[in-house]
């Protein structure tokens, strides 16, 4: 008999779990080993599938002799072991590229600097608004691994980062959905933007004549590399400001989005989601849709109802005809552009954390324009200090979220916003932007 293959798992997060239980369920030998501590729903998954685990280590002979490794994306290329993988010449992939091994859906595929989650569920609501059997996975729910081994959805809808995209080998989405790029993670890229690029694009590598390829074409950074390295699948571009033989862009506020001279129109004045990044988050959305055959009816209403994401420009209560706007999954400076840019009247901003090495310039005219006073919330708030001095009067410190809500709550006058997009990471203050974010909510509903 067929001796069986060894599946190492590296990390035991969701997407190491869940590679864990495809691997056994296909047939493998699976052995999965975390460096740190494994969670305890998760020791409890892997002893129900029966698959052996260790934690706090990684021992040696129990991984070089692996037929195949899946690597967790916090886990760099840089480290010893994977290097040592590599050069004894074991395929090291990751949990995208072992889970499409298995399913014969149709994957859409959604990457890009900002706008991927948003993307991915607006994407996803439509498709289900539409009657498709889709599934959708990345950063939120079940691992798109365990929803193969589940095997019953028709379309997969997946958010990838780009340490998803650096562990592929021939995966190829029928669809690809590339946002934008803008200068992020840069610390695992030796960094060099045009590696972080070059990631990014790994989304299109494998596609073919039948494939989509939906970008922003309004980012500079994506023009030029199309222009020097073309791909193989259909380009199909959106925009806010060029117009398009096949593509989406604007034209008398409605999205008109043409393929092969197949048309929809669409008015922009009714999308639940405010702001022009939404915009180009509908059109991504809506293209998808519109290639998978939905009607326009249906992709219209469901860009109306879909209620939004939290932690992203999302309104939590208006007191005193003050709007409060919890941004905190606004970790960089373009997130923070949009929402600042999307703000309607003036704007008390809450801003900082840990600065992964901020151009603030880019926001200077908004600022001077929207925003009247600055609270910063950091535990070095430093560099916001250089940066904003000049343009407003009223910028103040305060170390807890409470302090920096109620400091808002007595600035803000009748039809202003408080608006937290700190444009930073959250990790000096908060365990993570979602705690950041839920301590905003708290504090806003104390008032
Ligand atoms: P990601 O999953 O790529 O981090 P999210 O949808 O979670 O993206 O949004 C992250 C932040 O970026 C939020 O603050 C959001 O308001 C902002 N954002 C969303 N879409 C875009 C876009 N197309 N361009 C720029 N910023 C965006």
């Amino acid at each position: 008999s067929k001796i069986k293959k060894r599946l190492v798992v590296l990390g035991a997060g969701e997407s190491g779990v869940g590679t864990a239980i495809l691997g056994k369920n296909k047939g493998f030998d699976v052995f999965v080993s975390d460096k740190g501590v494994i969670a305890e729903k998760y020791k409890e998954v892997l002893r129900n599938f029966e698959i052996e685990w260790e934690e706090q280590q990684h021992t040696e002979n129990e991984i070089m002799n692996a037929d195949v490794v899946m690597k967790s994306p916090g886990i760099p290329d840089k480290v010893e072991l994977i290097k040592k993988l590599q050069k004894k010449g074991v395929p090291v992939i990751s949990e995208i590229e072992f889970a499409a091994r298995y399913t014969t859906a149709q994957i859409i595929g959604i990457t890009g600097s900002n706008g991927k989650t948003t993307t991915t569920m607006l994407t996803y609501h439509v498709l289900k608004q539409g009657d498709l059997k889709a599934s959708m996975a990345g950063n939120i729910g079940d691992s798109f691994a365990k929803q193969v081994t589940k095997n019953d959805a028709s379309f997969y809808v997946l958010e990838l980062s780009s340490f998803q995209l650096d562990g592929i080998k021939d995966f190829a989405p029928h669809i690809a959905v590339l946002t934008n790029i803008t200068p992020d993670h840069l610390d695992r890229y030796d960094y060099k933007l045009e590696n972080y690029v070059a990631s990014k694009f790994r989304i299109a590598m494998n596609q073919t004549e039948e494939d989509y390829f939906i970008y922003d074409a309004d980012n500079k950074i994506i023009e030029e590399y199309l222009i020097k390295h073309p791909i193989r699948s259909r380009l199909l571009p959106f925009s806010l400001t060029k117009k398009f033989e096949n593509g989406t862009y604007l034209e008398d506020g409605n999205i008109k989005i043409t393929i092969d001279n197949n048309k929809i129109i669409m008015p922009t004045t009714d999308l639940a989601l405010e702001g022009n990044h939404n915009v180009k988050n509908a059109m991504a959305a809506s293209t998808v849709s519109h290639l998978l055959k939905i009607r326009k009816a249906t992709i219209r209403e469901s860009l109306e109802n879909f209620h939004g994401v939290e932690h992203r420009l999302e309104k939590v209560l208006k007191i005193n005809n003050v709007q409060y706007i919890n941004d905190s999954k606004a970790t960089n400076v373009n997130a923070t552009f949009y929402a600042l840019d999307a703000m309607k009247s003036a704007t008390v901003w809450i801003v900082g954390g840990v600065d992964k090495g901020n151009d603030y310039s880019e926001l200077y005219p908004l600022v001077n324009e929207k925003v009247k006073a600055i609270i910063c919330l950091g535990v070095d708030n430093s560099k916001v200090i250089n940066a904003f001095g000049n343009c407003v009067d009223n910028i103040v410190e305060t170390q807890s979220m409470k302090e920096a809500v109620e400091l808002a709550y007595k600035i803000a006058e009748r039809n202003e916003n408080v608006l937290l997009s700190p444009a930073c990471a959250s990790f000096d203050l908060f365990k993570n932007y979602e705690e950041r974010g839920r301590q905003f909510k708290e504090a806003v509903r104390e008032l």
